[in-house]
């Protein structure tokens, strides 16, 4: 394990909370909901709430069935399924007054489809209240099952986005249950199933890889038919999780952004605070466009 390294310059952030924000907050408390942005203490949440009109909801409960060793989110055996949740979702959408809104779940590898059919009524449910807003999923792996994938895909989100997160060789190091291939033919059987649906993924860096590496899971995504890919800086959430090993300087992310717009991807984000969701407006909106 290397030594800690002091947080650069640039990921120094200050959370700008105003009156509205704090109204968010309470909203996400009175409906219930858990989101991302709160969860991960997101550094963009003001920009994204507030100017952006993006948020991203991490549905089927708190509790997460797998334990990746970058993740924040708590592991455990979840209780039962909220059938209530995707109303409640879509309602916060509409209050908030959301132009896109991203929704992700726990891996719940305890359900049989692994939680697809309340993820796709969340879409579903969205989309009938707010049909202005663009809809993107985020699921898991779903543990490779195509059964689930379909049941998810037949509520016809606006994007698709699954996380490979990082590359090969550090897979099993960073990631509970799911497998680097598993993840990229999952990627593809999407574009298969809805060949004009945008497909994304994304990877973050500072875990120890390699720029050589960097590339390969490029070449991998877009072997895979993967249109979008964001790229961003691991950050550690506890002491209890994987050290960073570097931290990536903003003229490297633009250096692997343009290797990325060489490689035929249509959109990429790449920048110290870039998460998966970060900017997701333009991305729907340019995919559109092509
Ligand atoms: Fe939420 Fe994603 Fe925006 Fe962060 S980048 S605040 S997680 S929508
Ligand atoms: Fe976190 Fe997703 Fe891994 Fe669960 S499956 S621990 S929510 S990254």
């Amino acid at each position: 394990q290397s030594e800690y390294i002091r947080k650069p310059e640039w990921l120094k952030t200050k959370i700008n909370t105003n009156e509205s924000y704090k109204k968010l907050k309470n909203l996400m408390r009175d409906k219930r909901l858990n989101t991302v942005c709160e969860e991960a203490k997101c550094p963009n949440i003001y920009e994204c709430w507030s100017e952006r009109k993006t948020a991203t909801f991490m549905i089927l409960g708190d509790t997460c069935t797998r334990g990746c060793r970058f993740c924040a989110v708590k592991t455990g055996l979840p209780s039962g399924v909220d059938l209530g949740e995707p109303k409640r979702v879509a309602d916060s959408v509409e209050i908030m007054g959301l132009k896109h809104v991203v929704i992700t779940a726990v891996a719940r590898d305890d359900l049989e489809d692994g939680g697809a059919a309340v993820f796709a009524n969340t879409v579903r449910a969205v989309r009938h209240q707010n049909p202005g807003c663009t809809i993107e999923v985020l699921p898991s792996d779903m543990k490779g099952d195509y059964e689930s994938l379909h049941t998810l895909m037949d509520s016809e989100p606006d994007i698709f986005n699954h996380n490979i997160e990082t590359v090969r060789r550090l897979t099993k190091r960073v990631r509970a249950i799911a497998r680097y291939d598993r993840s990229l033919q999952l990627l593809q059987r999407v574009k298969e199933i809805a060949p004009d649906t945008p497909v994304k993924s994304s990877i973050m860096v500072g875990l120890g890889e390699t720029k050589e590496e960097l590339i390969e899971a490029m070449d991998d995504l877009r072997a895979h038919d993967v249109d979008i890919v964001t790229i961003g800086q691991y950050l550690q959430p506890t002491k209890k999780h994987l050290n960073v090993e570097r931290y990536y300087h903003p003229d490297e992310f633009e250096e692997l952004k343009n290797i990325a717009l060489e490689k035929g991807f249509s959109h990429c984000e790449a920048g110290p605070l870039v998460r998966s969701s970060y900017h997701a407006d333009e991305q729907v909106s340019q995919s559109a466009a092509q």
